[in-house]
C-alpha cells in the first residue's frame, strides 16, 4: 500500500445494463453492485435530499419498471457517471466510494 492513488482506480469495469457493475482492483479486490443498490446509494444531491427525507430514491413515482442503465461513462478517473432507463444522470459514483463499501458493507452515506 505503498501508492494510495493506485488503488482508486479500478482495472476492470464491466457494465451489465440491466444487472449491475462489476468492478476489479489491481490488487485483486472484486466487487458486484446491482442495479437497485446502485440507484438507492446515487449520491447526486437530488438523491441525498430524497434519503435525508427518507424517502426511496427508486422507484419514483412513474419510474419505468425494471431499472436498467441506458448509458454508461467514465467521469475522469475517479468515478462512473450513470443514467437511468428514467433519464437520471445527476448521480457520479467515485469509484474509491464503491471500494469503500464493498470493503465495509454496513458503512452507509
Ligand atoms: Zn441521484
Amino acid at each position: 500500500m505503498t501508492d494510495p492513488d493506485g488503488d482508486a482506480q479500478p482495472s476492470t469495469i464491466d457494465v451489465d445494463r440491466a444487472v449491475g457493475i462489476r468492478l476489479g482492483w489491481p490488487d485483486g479486490l472484486e466487487i458486484e453492485i446491482d442495479l437497485v443498490s446502485l440507484r438507492l446509494s446515487c449520491p447526486c444531491a437530488e438523491c441525498r435530499g430524497l434519503r435525508q427525507r427518507g424517502e426511496d430514491t427508486w422507484p419514483r413515482p412513474g419510474s419505468p419498471i425494471p431499472l436498467s442503465i441506458s448509458d454508461a461513462s467514465l467521469h475522469g478517473a475517479w468515478g462512473l457517471a450513470l443514467t437511468w432507463n428514467d433519464g437520471h444522470s445527476a448521480g457520479i459514483f467515485p469509484f474509491d466510494q464503491l471500494r469503500r463499501r464493498a470493503e465495509e458493507p454496513d458503512t452507509r452515506t
